[in-house]
């Protein structure tokens, strides 16, 4: 278990980056991982943690929650605006409000269930075609039209083009949350959450380099 290893380069980074301790949140990615991976994170004192499927993270976090106090679940992988209900009713943030369509399916699950988890729009900052996300050109828009239905979106979220320097996406992510007046970032995997913070992330997501690889099989 990596837990104590990326929390101690977790903070390393925020001194060499001139940022306060626990400046960072550290998102402890627990998508297919066994269950003894993630309770062991949980009994070693983690509470934050992300997913990236509806179904699988009601099958696993409502016991969870209850056996432990503090739990937050961060929902980072893609959602089906026919999920907008499970998800507004079980996370506590999303980090993947990536089009039109779901904020109105969100707005109006917020509404009907009084709960409101965190947003983040999620940027498709390498302009790939087959990628979620909003492009940069079109974020002012987005978020109008977000504010317009109600919701009040708080950061942004980005995943970098495959085998490319993230950094110049980290940089951009940046100058567009500063520009749009959002205090949130949320960038950085196990391969490079350093160098996320190091361009001021906020919440990092890190699964591999804590639990170890995920077997898919
Ligand atoms: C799976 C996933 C992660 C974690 O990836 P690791 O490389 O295992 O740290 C982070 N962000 C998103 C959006 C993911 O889907």
């Amino acid at each position: 278990m990596g837990l104590d290893e990326i929390k101690r380069r977790v903070a390393a980074a925020e001194q060499a980056a001139g940022r306060a301790a626990g400046a960072v949140t550290l998102i402890a990615v627990s998508k297919v991982q066994p269950d003894a991976r993630v309770t062991a994170v949980l009994d070693a004192g983690h509470r934050t943690f992300g997913e990236n499927y509806v179904q699988e993270a009601q099958g696993k976090w409502p016991g969870w929650r209850d056996a432990y106090d503090g739990v937050s679940v961060h929902m980072i992988g893609p959602l089906q605006s026919n999920k907008a209900k499970p998800a507004v009713a079980l996370f506590d943030a999303i980090h993947t409000l990536d089009r039109m369509s779901l904020a109105r399916k969100l707005a109006q699950q917020v509404t009907e269930q009084g709960r409101s988890p965190q947003l983040f729009v999620q940027v498709n900052t390498g302009d790939e075609p087959q990628k979620a996300g909003i492009l940069a050109d079109e974020l002012p828009g987005f978020l109008t039209s977000c504010r317009d239905l109600g919701l009040t979106p708080e950061g942004l979220m980005c995943i970098p083009p495959e085998g490319e320097d993230p950094v110049p996406h980290f940089r951009l992510l940046r100058r567009l949350a500063e520009e749009n007046g959002l205090p949130k970032l949320s960038m950085g995997m196990s391969a490079d959450f350093e160098a996320a913070i190091a361009e001021g992330a906020t919440h990092i997501r890190v699964g591999s380099a804590i639990f170890g690889a995920r077997d898919y099989g």
